[in-house]
């Protein structure tokens, strides 16, 4: 399987000393251009992190309809994007990209509406449609094999052809680079920009001590320096994120990025928090009953974070290279009440499945925490008071 779609793939070679505009110091190149390789808990996400591969009950392609939603949800900003986007400039051909593209269907649903916003403009505008590449890209372990099977369908659904749509899967870490200098016109990224590179070191002391003990992610009980840690993080890999798609891009080019949000700076515990929180209570009844040690909980952390749009507005600004033409907020905490707890919890499986079994081991643990936490939300999630906030961005590349 392996070899197969290996075959399939565009490997992206990335040649050293490229020049970039001068954006890069050499060390900088180094950082950015290489996995991180230093670093061990960087490593396990470039190597381990993948949605539930395939189509079965469990699969990411089966639980992650919610996703879906989110996505419907911001649509209209992402496809008057690209419309726009083509009818100031109707060029022959668009390159666009889908960052986090995962397995299941969500992608190339997207994909397919986009294609056809165009051609909607160009059918206004009386212009011949574009030609499109499509670079389909995930980390090096997502099942882009699926993907791949899935492709003659949805071709048929296009009905405008093969010979005019060129799909690639490109394998490789959105922290570093993906593709040639220039080469994109639009960028899209759906919930995968929330997924920091790596679990901040900063959690863990001199003496490697946990010091977010009996939780998994910033929690009311967190010490403000474990905020800390995790907005540290996400500062450094928004910020390299930024400036890789800045040399990827062409100017003008756009990137449209949906992510898990906080409402304001200070309102952490009253959000997604909530389902890390209630995964942190189903491991600790698991170490009550002696299934899996305390410690072994204490070092399992997740490298995720729902950043604020003061940040993400902060390190635009910063970074230099892109303009915020639009944002907005959503709450999404109705649609999530109004899912069963525990089909929540098989989503969340399909999502963290991967790094527990990298951190744990394969075994009977993870499938009855699960179970447990499936019942855990089931019971809080309807009292509970948690606002879920996603955000949408619109970034233009202005230098
Ligand atoms: N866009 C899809 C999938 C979201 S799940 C949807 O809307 O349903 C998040 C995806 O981001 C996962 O497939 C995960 O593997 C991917 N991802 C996380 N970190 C990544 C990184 N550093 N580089 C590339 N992909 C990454």
């Amino acid at each position: 399987m392996v070899a197969f779609a290996a075959l399939l793939y565009i490997i992206t070679y990335h040649v050293k000393g490229q020049t970039t505009k001068g954006l890069f110091r050499e060390e900088q190149r180094e950082e950015s251009l290489n996995m991180p390789s230093s670093d061990s808990a960087a490593m396990d996400v470039v190597k381990a992190f993948h949605m539930k591969e395939g189509v079965g009950e469990t699969s990411y392609a089966q639980n992650s309809s919610l996703q879906m939603r989110v996505v419907d949800l911001m649509k209209h900003i992402t496809l008057s994007t690209i419309a726009d986007l083509y009818i100031a400039r109707t060029p022959p051909h668009l390159a666009i990209a889908d960052l986090g593209c995962s397995s299941g269907p969500n992608s190339l649903s997207l994909i397919k509406e986009i294609i056809e916003s165009v051609d909607e403009a160009c059918h206004r505008l009386d212009r011949p449609p574009p030609e499109f590449t499509v670079s389909l890209n995930d980390l090096p372990a997502n099942d882009f094999n699926s993907m791949f099977l899935s492709l003659p369908e949805f071709y048929k659904k296009l009905n405008r052809g093969s010979q005019s749509v060129f799909i690639a899967g490109v394998p490789g870490s959105f922290y570093g680079r993906l593709f040639p200098s220039n080469s994109l016109d639009f960028i899209h990224s759906s919930l995968s920009v929330h997924w920091l590179s790596q679990v901040p070191k900063d959690l863990f002391d001199e003496n490697g001590k946990c010091i977010n003990k009996g939780n998994i992610y910033i929690s009311p009980t967190s010490p403000p320096s474990v905020a800390k840690a995790y907005e540290k993080q996400f500062e450094e890999d928004f910020n390299l994120f930024l400036r890789l798609r800045s040399v990827e891009l062409a100017l003008g080019g756009r990137m449209v990025l949906i992510m898990a949000g906080r409402g304001s700076r200070d309102s952490w515990g009253n959000g997604i928090t909530f389902l890390w929180d209630v995964l942190a209570q189903a491991f600790s009844i698991m170490v009550s009953l002696g299934k899996v040690e305390e410690e072994k909980v204490n070092r399992y952390k997740t490298h995720f974070y729902t950043p604020c749009v003061e940040e993400i507005k902060e390190v635009v600004e910063r970074e230099g290279s892109f303009v915020m033409d639009k944002w907005e907020m959503f709450s999404t905490s109705e649609m999530l009440r109004r899912v069963d707890g525990r089909d929540t919890a098989r989503s969340i499986k399909a999502i963290q499945e991967s790094m527990m079994v990298d951190h744990f081991g394969e075994g009977v643990l993870i499938e009855e925490l699960f179970e447990l936490y499936g019942d855990l939300l089931q019971e809080k999630m309807q009292e509970a008071k948690f606002e879920c906030f996603n955000m949408v961005v619109v970034l233009r590349k202005a230098a």
